[in-house]
């Protein structure tokens, strides 16, 4: 089996026994779901959904949070972490984006305050539906570990998985290996006993084996 057979079959596996429905971020519009998945980096997606409630309730469009003072949207966004920087960076966001659709082309949303490729690709799949490589801690662990990349560079990864699987399937199969990630792939303890893809995952759970993260 050579690479893209085998990241097919990977995707083959867990598209079957995955729910057909993965949602982490609550889904909003556009622009809203952009302003939660910047505030997504180094928490939780639960503590985002909760925080969102109280951010659009006050500052429902790019408009209102445009014009919103600082001071109050670092409140309402302090269980976030590093909420000076993503408080900065959606109010600017926000700017760039008044009367403006949420672009659909990754090199025009990394250009907007807050967004790397992660993000842009997290708009590029769940908003319009493109093909997007979603590379987050989850991701980047499980497709080292079944050997479909030997890479640490998120950039590098997107190229290589974008080169192994057709477009169509791309943003399907970075749902269903972070949510493998999440319930059966573990960072620590993998649970490899019961994971459909140990057969052709190349990392054994060998007491001896170092952590793969
Ligand atoms: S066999 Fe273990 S390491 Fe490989 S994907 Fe499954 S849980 Fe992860």
């Amino acid at each position: 089996m050579n690479e893209k057979e085998k990241i097919f079959v990977i995707y083959q596996i867990l598209n079957q026994s995955s729910p057909i429905d993965i949602v982490f971020l609550e889904r909003r519009e556009s622009f809203q779901f952009l302003i939660s998945v910047i505030l997504s980096a180094q928490t939780t997606d639960k503590m985002v959904n909760i925080v969102v409630k109280d951010l659009f309730l006050k500052y429902p469009n790019a408009r209102e949070l445009a014009n919103a003072p600082y001071d109050e949207v670092c409140n309402i966004v302090k269980r976030t972490g590093f909420y000076r920087n993503k408080a900065r960076n959606i109010i600017n966001c926000a700017k760039e984006l008044v009367d403006k659709e949420v672009p659909a082309d990754i090199d025009e949303l990394i250009k907007l305050p807050g967004v790397g490729r992660k993000t842009a690709n997290c708009i590029l799949g769940d908003v319009y539906n493109k093909g997007a490589v979603i590379v987050d801690t989850h991701f980047k662990r499980v497709v080292n570990r079944l050997g479909i990349v030997d890479e640490k560079d998120p950039t590098k990864i997107e190229m290589l998985i974008r080169s192994k699987l057709e477009d169509k399937y791309l943003y399907r199969f970075s749902m269903i290996i972070n949510l493998h990630g999440r319930r059966v792939c573990f960072a620590r303890n993998p649970n490899c006993k019961n994971c459909k893809l140990r057969a052709i995952c190349n990392w054994k759970d060998d007491d001896n084996q170092e952590e793969n993260k």
